[in-house]
């Protein structure tokens, strides 16, 4: 069934908002591709569904042997704004035209600046801010982390169970899971202490948002001692882990405790941040007021670019010459980040995000009413997950998770697992995506439950 495309999204004007299957997913042609793949392509670099695409847009992507899938992924939350958005193809074609670099540490150029100043008025607070921008996320988290140690003086960073950083050796110190991201990478980056999250399903009830931070704040104090740490780094929602939603209350307590001993606060929104949750920033939601935020993912409509920005004072606690990289805000991905925000504003995506939210709870709920297999419906806006669990309501199946994933992939709608249990199933639809579309794959979603039964 063919829908209306949401925007003239240029994968493009014309590319038809449909699930339409030619030939078994994966198809030959996308076959033949991948076995050249994996003659040339390093075996430690993963695949979600070995089709090989042409051209996407709005919701879906197209391949190579001719099938439109419906885009569940958005590239892991990244294409928000839609693949080969109008706003974002205009502005790279005329910056590619123009200059594609320059080095910003070499000779300047306003769309960088451009880049920040818009980041100074969407994310939270009002106070004076500043920022920096690399290219990817674990690279910001890295920055923001030599950011708040040089502004404290301290040197201990905590985490949180559960939470996903980067593959960088930091980043990956900082990352919770072993497999796949650690697994033989070791010795790794000293000083990050890890502290228990707040995972509702996964705790007794009495354990309210509060009591979950006490309960961080309390191992925090006994194991590291507050005056030693530089920052806690916490995703506001968990994206890898598992779309972990922590209690209310727990991240503003969080943020009190920090504030009253001087630990910066980042706010880890890569993968929650620019409408996806409903809100431009995840923590809108509580209020909360980080003192640091780390962004890439969904800022540049699938260009490379990434941000740390916070508070001027703390931003410029690093000496002249002490943050930068080569390619850091290249002028394209600049150029796309102005598209993909200026799109985000004209078509009140975090609206959007929060329809498309409303239509996948509401079909998640009906499923797990007939599906016992489903222990938790949880997300914010257009972040939403369900727990795949056996008979007993909470042992984790990651099997089953599995199991649905690629019937769903079969049938031409690209959806993604995660989780620490890898029993998490979650989607991230394109904020374009049309209504419509979106009630088909979870028409799909709802045959896998059947047939994996
Ligand atoms: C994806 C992700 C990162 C790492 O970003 P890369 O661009 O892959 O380096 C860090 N933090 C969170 C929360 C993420 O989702």
């Amino acid at each position: 069934m063919t829908h209306e495309a949401a925007t003239g999204g240029a994968g493009g004007p014309g590319l038809p908002q449909e699930r339409r299957l030619v030939t078994a997913v994966p198809g030959p042609r996308s076959l033949e591709k991948f076995a050249r793949r994996q003659q040339l392509v390093a075996a430690g670099v993963g695949t979600t569904l070995p089709v090989f695409v042409e051209r996407a847009g709005g919701g879906v992507l197209v391949d190579a042997d001719g099938n439109s899938l419906i885009d569940l992924a958005s590239g892991i939350a990244v294409t928000g704004v839609g693949n080969a958005a109008p706003e974002v193809v205009e502005r790279v074609v005329a910056q590619t035209a123009a200059f594609t670099h320059t080095c910003f540490m070499v000779t300047p150029y306003d769309g960088y600046v451009d880049v920040c100043a818009k980041l100074a008025e969407l994310t939270p607070g009002t106070h004076a801010k500043k920022s920096a921008l690399f290219n990817s996320g674990a690279e910001a988290v890295e920055n923001a982390v030599k950011i708040a140690r040089a502004a404290t003086g301290r040197t201990a960073v905590a985490v949180f169970d559960h939470a996903y950083h980067g593959r960088t050796n930091l980043t990956m110190a900082m990352t919770s899971k072993n497999m796949p991201y650690k697994q033989g990478f070791g010795p790794f980056a000293n000083e990050v202490y890890r502290a228990p999250m707040s995972y509702p399903f996964r705790e007794p009830a009495e354990i309210d948002g509060v009591g979950a931070a006490d309960r961080a704040i309390d191992l925090l104090e006994k194991q590291v001692g507050a005056a030693n740490l530089a920052c806690i780094v916490i995703e506001p929602i968990q994206g890898e882990g598992g779309f972990v939603v922590p209690a209310d209350g727990f991240l503003p307590r969080l943020k009190e405790w920090t504030s009253a001993n001087g630990i910066v606060f980042v706010a880890d929104e890569i993968q929650t941040g620019f409408c996806r949750t409903g809100d431009w920033f995840a923590v809108d939601h509580e209020g909360v007021v980080p003192d640091l935020l780390t962004l890439a993912k969904g800022i540049a409509g699938g260009f490379p670019l990434a941000a740390v920005t916070g508070t001027a004072e703390i931003m410029d606690a690093v000496h002249a010459g002490g943050l930068g990289g080569t390619y850091g805000g290249n002028p394209v991905a600049c150029a796309a980040a102005l598209g993909a925000m200026e799109a985000m504003e004209t078509h009140d995506l975090s609206a959007a995000a929060r329809r498309l939210g409303a239509v996948m709870t509401h079909r998640l709920d009906g499923l797990a009413k007939a599906h016992p297999c489903i222990g938790d419906v949880r997300g914010r806006g257009a972040m939403v997950a369900v727990e795949i669990v056996g008979a007993d309501g909470r042992l984790p199946d990651p099997v089953r998770a599995g199991a649905l994933s690629a019937y769903c992939h079969s049938q031409g709608v690209v959806t993604l697992t995660c989780g620490t249990y890898g029993n998490v199933l979650r989607f991230l639809p394109p904020l374009v995506m049309p209504d419509a579309l979106l009630e088909e794959a979870f028409d799909v979603l709802a045959e896998a439950f059947e047939a994996t039964a």
